[in-house]
């Protein structure tokens, strides 16, 4: 079983039960087959509007199920992916059934959602990202107003001028871009008004603890919802649990969040269930 820890400041270290050099290169050997034997799929989380109450639109997760292997958390199997050069052609898999399942909801009579999908860093520095994305709406014909990318602040430390270039024009395309996990990355406050972002994700390791309201984690949730609202960005909290983080986030003014308490990450089937029987928080 292999799994990722969570050590401070949301990084993550990789390790399992028996790791070894020989488990690695399992893993290895097992993810370089993983697009031609179809093992990969994408899990769906809701992302609910604090204020209505209404699912407005998801996060595509992905989830690989191994024959022997078992489930291998994406922690585990995106860094190697993109140390073995594979992060292009996942991403664009990714990028690809988010969209195309999207836009087949929206033909089944579901409400337009937007989907969010994660980015990783070699998407930025080793794959030609814009052309990539054009060419799979162009396939899909899904409007790009329905697609939302989530970049870290480390994607946008890596080569901050090529960064904001690329999300310039992705944002030709109509796309929305949200920084993700934000508050845990280095990055300065200094580049954030000069990107060209829509939302910000406050991590989860700061909603976690905001159920004492003493924590220092819930004065970094609320500083960062008014620094999100003075530079005009939504705000959305991720890893919501319990009632008690979703009054806070509420009384803060917060405006979107996503989190078990609403609904876990769920196969595409179950998302349309979710949204067909209009839950709401
Ligand atoms: P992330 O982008 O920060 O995604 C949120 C993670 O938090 C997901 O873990 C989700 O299942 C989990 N989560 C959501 N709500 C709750 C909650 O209420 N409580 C708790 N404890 N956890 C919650 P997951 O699916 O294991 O993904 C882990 C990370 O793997 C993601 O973190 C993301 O960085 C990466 N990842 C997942 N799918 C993709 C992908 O398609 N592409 C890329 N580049 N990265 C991905
Ligand atoms: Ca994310
Ligand atoms: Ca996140
Ligand atoms: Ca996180």
């Amino acid at each position: 079983m292999y799994y990722a820890k969570e050590t401070g400041r949301d990084s993550y270290c990789i390790y399992s039960d028996e790791m070894s050099l020989h488990n690695m290169l399992e893993v290895e050997t097992a993810l370089r087959r993983v697009l031609e034997r179809d093992e990969l799929t994408l899990h769906y989380q809701p992302k609910v509007d604090i204020h209505t109450g209404e699912i407005y639109g998801m996060e595509a997760l992905l989830r690989w199920f191994h024959p022997t292997l078992g489930f291998v958390p994406p922690d585990v199997f995106i860094p190697l992916a993109e140390e073995i050069g594979m992060i292009g052609k996942l991403g664009e898999w990714v990028l690809h059934t988010a969209c195309e399942q999207n836009r087949r909801w929206q033909e089944q009579g579901l409400p337009p959602l937007r989907c969010a999908v994660n980015l990783s860093v070699g998407q930025f520095q080793y794959t030609n990202l814009v052309e990539t994305v054009r060419q799979v709406l162009l396939d899909t014909q899904l409007d790009g107003r329905w697609l939302e990318l989530e970049v870290t602040e480390s994607i946008i430390i890596q080569d901050t001028e090529k960064v904001i270039d690329m999300l310039l024009e992705l944002k030709e395309f109509g796309i929305e871009i949200s920084i993700d996990d934000f508050g845990t990355g280095y990055s300065s406050l200094r580049y954030l008004q000069r990107l060209p972002i829509d939302t910000l994700k406050i991590d989860r390791s700061f909603v976690k603890d905001i159920d004492s309201p003493e924590a220092d984690e819930a004065a970094i949730a609320r500083a960062v919802i008014l620094l999100a609202h003075s530079l005009g960005l939504r705000v959305i909290a991720e890893g919501v649990e319990t009632e008690v983080q979703l009054d806070f986030l509420r009384s803060e003014n917060c405006d979107a969040i996503q989190g078990y308490l609403f609904s876990r990450p769920v196969p595409a089937e179950q998302f349309a269930e979710l949204v067909r029987s209009q839950k709401r928080l």
